[in-house]
């Protein structure tokens, strides 16, 4: 081997590690910051939903370091010029205000109304749990607006998939169903 192919197989390793230490940080830049959110505005210290520019954070992480900026906010478009200083609160703990573990927290351990069957960590790949409202419909926990969520948690009720597709076709059917007593 000559010191010339030597010295570009060296040259091609310090790039290709080169490259490797940047696109690891903008790998985790983009995973840590996908997903929607629960922020507080700090203009109206309401409960609001945002969306992190993930690619964006990670492009710039594999330039640098990740710059966060929004991608979208249900304030928005009203106030799409606002000065976005609720990313600081995503800074401090992006995976507390993540709308996904918020629902999930406030799921697992507790029990369907109906079958008692007790929650865990949610799944992507499951059907969505659903919610119990004071009038006894129910409906899936992702078709609701997510900074709806937090209130409706505290009046709601969690009930599973299955049960929540019972109780939906016995309200809209109820000719069809006929309740037996043990
Ligand atoms: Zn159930």
């Amino acid at each position: 081997m000559t010191t010339l192919t030597l010295l570009v197989i060296a040259l091609l390793a310090v790039v290709a590690g080169l490259f490797l230490s940047r696109v690891i940080p903008a790998v985790q830049a983009y995973f840590t910051y996908r997903g929607k959110r629960l922020i507080t505005c700090p203009e109206t210290l309401t409960k609001e939903a945002v969306d992190v520019a993930a690619r964006k954070a990670a492009t710039w992480a594999f330039i640098g370091e990740p710059v966060l900026r929004l991608d979208q906010c249900s304030r928005w478009p009203e106030r799409q010029d606002c000065g976005q200083e609720c990313l600081g609160q995503v800074e401090a703990d992006p995976e507390n205000c993540l709308v996904w573990n918020i629902v999930s927290n406030w799921y697992e351990g507790q029990e369907c109304v109906y079958c008692h069957k007790r929650f865990g960590r949610l799944h992507h790949l499951d059907h969505a749990p659903a919610l119990m409202g004071p009038d006894h419909k129910t409906m899936e926990w992702d078709r609701v607006r997510p900074n709806q969520l937090p209130e409706l948690f505290s009046t709601y009720k969690p009930v599973c998939w299955s049960c929540h597709v019972t109780e939906t076709f016995r309200q809209e059917h109820s000719e069809l169903v006929v309740d037996r007593k043990r």
